[in-house]
């Protein structure tokens, strides 16, 4: 039987064209919308018998591979009874910059519409076009070729020889997947209690492409029972990919460990995890061109090889591996695994691959999202994480500095550079002694004058100038022009406010419900799974990650014995004016915790100066165990052998002291006997400030309970985190407490786990 790929045009394309090197200098680029209204600007000016985003396909045969080869061409102009295929390009850069041959891509794509056109419709001869269009001055520059049927045939079956090796590699490895899928069963002896539900309601939302928001506790096995339905959904044709979405690093080795585990049962299955590019890189700094990088110089000649060897001899791309293969055809580590993520049946990054408008995977299109699979692993992180990608932030500062170092460099950044510092300075003015003010609307004439900041910086920086004041405009142009960015987004979920403090002046568009967006930005995905051990309350994470009414949901009950931890309630206030107050009796109770119970524990605090309060006393005090204190900063070593310090077995008794929601509260494990208690004081409240309460603010108005949302459940997440440290296996015993009064009030009891309901009191 033949075998079938269907690609679509650009991509196809772009895998027989690319060449040269990775180019980070600065480029005036422009950006979709721009693009997609410069487009719409040329195709208004058509005639009326011409067409425009016309849908062509076309299917041939090569050795033993049928190509589905699809795509939309921009124009298709009908004159003298001549067709011409219309390819239009946007552009910020000087058009005078851009010859016939500058883009061999380009004619390559519009060269493929043509042949499809002209073979459906039987021509002889057809017109091949190249527009280019400048976004702002809307000057145009065209190319036309006119071609023979026969040189635009020869041309397309010269691409598809070009392509098959890679088609023929892409078809072999997914044959090879889908029959490993087949035989692929579950890698454990026996599914745990609450993981078939949970696994089956995975599989059920990717075949019913419906998004799932799961609650599922530690020791469900969460990596493995969303990973592997997901691997079945592609064996059964429901998906061709799944991109698995941590915030962090050890949530992405757990994936990466989970797919291994099933490599070894036989599975065939392409994984990449990227790497942030600043930690992947290769050279000492990140200056990713090619008079600097060896590794950016010649990057996309060298790619394809690069390509072709790592999918012939390897599935789990990891970090390692793409070190080997990156050096072995000198190529930039980071760069390689995107390109590389394109063809995989995997992806494990960090979110803002996906949801983040400055940095998602832009190449994925459509057809390719409705074959894929979001698995959003700690998806309570999500949250916040979400609101910091869509707001914008700027300082005076920046631009004061510009406006002194440009002074008599350039009037053109002097002056705009000047207008933005001097409308920050009246904003602050007009905050009074308040420091603070917020507005709904979006400031319309200050993105005005950041626009005319950019037009100046862009000139500048395309001369290609370097030094101290020219890193400065960089920065400061990519931050204004981010800003711009977001007032796209801008709309009633948002507000733009202005604080001070001394002569700093900080204005920000604030993201309050990122709801909205993450359901745009995750939008024709075939389904979204958010899922955590903490995802509660389920109605709350729903509702702030975009549910749909029809989204299905689910909340794993605990697969462990409530009798595994022994939970304490110290009802003492952790109040803030009530903290001083605190310090003897929580001494006092670790005293006798430690005493009767010796064994490693780790105490959270609520914020660091509360947690040095406590430990002056503690040093003075005289516990009978070691002390371990957490400090501000740490680097990846000290948070190493900060955990290396509980080991299984130890004779004397330990003491961690941490804060709440930081590196130690979260994504730790630290099974058996490493852990043998938790103490959590307070109830992890975020602490009172501006922007915290325009949240509350913005959900009371909504008609919720907004001091909930801005502080009660994200502090109660923080706590059942920090709590969740401690009984990671079923084999785990060992001891919580949890100190605050308000733990024993009707509210705080709703948003405890059930296996902690079984207290007891400490009075
Ligand atoms: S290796 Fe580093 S400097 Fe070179 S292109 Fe990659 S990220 Fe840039």
């Amino acid at each position: 039987m033949t075998k079938q790929i269907r690609m679509s045009v650009r991509p196809l394309v772009e895998y027989v064209f690319r060449s040269g090197s990775i180019d980070n200098r600065f480029r005036s680029a422009s950006t979709m919308t721009d693009g997609t209204i410069a487009h719409q600007k040329i195709q208004k000016t058509y005639q009326e018998t011409d067409e425009k985003e016309v849908f062509l396909k076309t299917e041939i045969e090569y050795r033993d591979i049928q190509f589905i080869i699809e795509g939309r061409c921009d124009g298709l102009l009908h004159s003298d009874g001549k067709v011409t295929i219309d390819e239009i390009k946007s552009t910020r850069g000087d058009l005078s910059g851009i010859e016939e041959d500058t883009n061999p891509v380009h004619w390559a794509q519009a060269k493929c519409y043509a042949y499809m056109y002209a073979l459906d419709h039987d021509l002889e001869t057809i017109n091949v076009q190249l527009t280019y269009v400048h976004v702002e001055t809307e000057e145009k520059k065209q190319f036309i070729q006119e071609c023979t049927f026969a040189q635009i045939q020869a041309f397309v079956m010269d691409v598809i020889k070009q392509f098959e090796p890679y088609a023929a590699l892409l078809l072999e490895k997914k044959d090879k997947r889908n029959a490993s899928i087949q035989k692929l069963v579950f890698p454990f002896e026996k599914y745990r209690a609450g993981q078939r539900k949970f696994a089956g309601t995975v599989y059920k939302a990717i075949s019913d492409q419906t998004d799932l928001f799961a609650n599922a506790p530690t020791g469900t096995g969460k990596t493995i029972s969303t990973l592997f339905p997901a691997i079945k959904a592609i064996g059964e044709g429901h998906l061709e990919r799944m991109f698995y979405l941590t915030a962090k690093t050890i949530t992405r080795t757990a994936a990466e460990d989970t797919l291994r585990l099933m490599k070894e049962k036989g599975l065939e299955l392409s994984s990449v995890t990227i790497t942030a590019k600043d930690k992947v890189c290769f050279k000492e700094k990140t200056i990713c061109q090619k008079d600097y990088c060896e590794f950016a110089n010649g990057y996309y000649d060298r790619l394809n090889d690069g390509i072709l060897d790592m999918l012939a001899n390897e599935t789990l791309m990891d970090r390692q591996t793409i070190e080997v293969y990156a050096r072995k055809h000198q190529l930039c580590p980071f760069e390689f695994s995107l390109d590389l993520a394109y063809t995989a049946d995997a992806m494990i990054g960090d979110y803002n691959y996906i949801f983040d408008p400055r940095v998602s995977l832009k190449r994925l299109a459509e057809e390719q999202k409705k074959q894929t699979a979001l698995l959003v692993d700690e998806a309570h992180n999500l949250v916040d994480r979400a609101r910091g990608m869509f707001s914008a932030e700027l300082f005076k500062s920046v631009f004061l500095q510009l406006k002194r170092s440009f002074k008599s460099a350039n009037p053109g950044i002097y002056q705009t550079a000047k207008a933005i510092n001097d409308e920050l300075l009246a904003m602050k003015k007009r905050c009074g002694d308040a420091r603070f003010s917020v507005a709904e609307e979006l400031p319309e004439d200050f993105v005005v004058m950041l626009d005319s900041f950019v037009a100046e910086a862009e000139k500048e920086l395309l001369e290609q100038k370097t030094g101290e004041e020219q890193e400065q405009l960089l920065d400061a142009y990519f931050t204004a022009k981010n800003f711009v960015r977001i007032t796209e987004l801008y709309d009633e979920r948002y507000v733009t406010y202005v604080e001070y403090e001394k002569s700093e002046v900080k204005l920000k568009l604030f993201c309050l419900d990122p709801s909205h967006l993450l359901q745009q930005f995750g939008k024709g995905y075939r389904s979204k799974v958010y899922f955590s051990a903490t995802l509660s309350p389920l109605g709350y994470f729903k509702d702030m990650l975009g549910a749909k009414e029809d989204d299905y949901a689910v909340s794993i009950p605990s697969p462990f014995a409530k009798e595994n931890a022994e939970v304490f309630i110290q009802p003492l206030s952790t109040r803030y004016r009530d903290r001083d107050r605190s310090v003897e009796p929580i001494l006092s109770m670790l005293k006798n915790l430690v005493e009767t119970r010796p064994g490693n524990y780790l105490i959270f605090f609520p914020s660091y100066a509360y947690m040095n309060l406590v430990v002056e006393s503690a040093e003075e005090a005289d516990l009978p165990c070691e002390l371990l204190i957490q400090d501000t900063g740490m680097t990846e070593e000290e948070r190493e052998a900060f955990l290396a310090k509980f080991e299984e077995g130890q004779t004397e008794t330990l003491v961690g002291f941490a804060v709440m929601g930081g590196i130690f509260s979260e994504g730790i494990d630290l099974k058996g006997d490493r852990l043998n208690g938790v103490v959590v004081v307070g109830v992890g409240l975020p602490q009172l400030n501006e922007e915290r309460n325009i949240i509350k603010d913005y959900f009371t108005k909504s008609g919720k309970n907004g001091y909930d949302y801005a502080y009660v459940f994200p502090g109660m997440n923080k706590v059942l985190q920090a709590g969740g440290r401690l009984i990671r296996t079923e084999d785990d015993f060992g001891t919580i407490v949890l100190v605050d009064d308000r733990f024993l009030t009707p509210k705080y009891q709703q948003l405890l786990p059930v296996e902690w309901m079984d207290y007891k009191v400490i009075r």
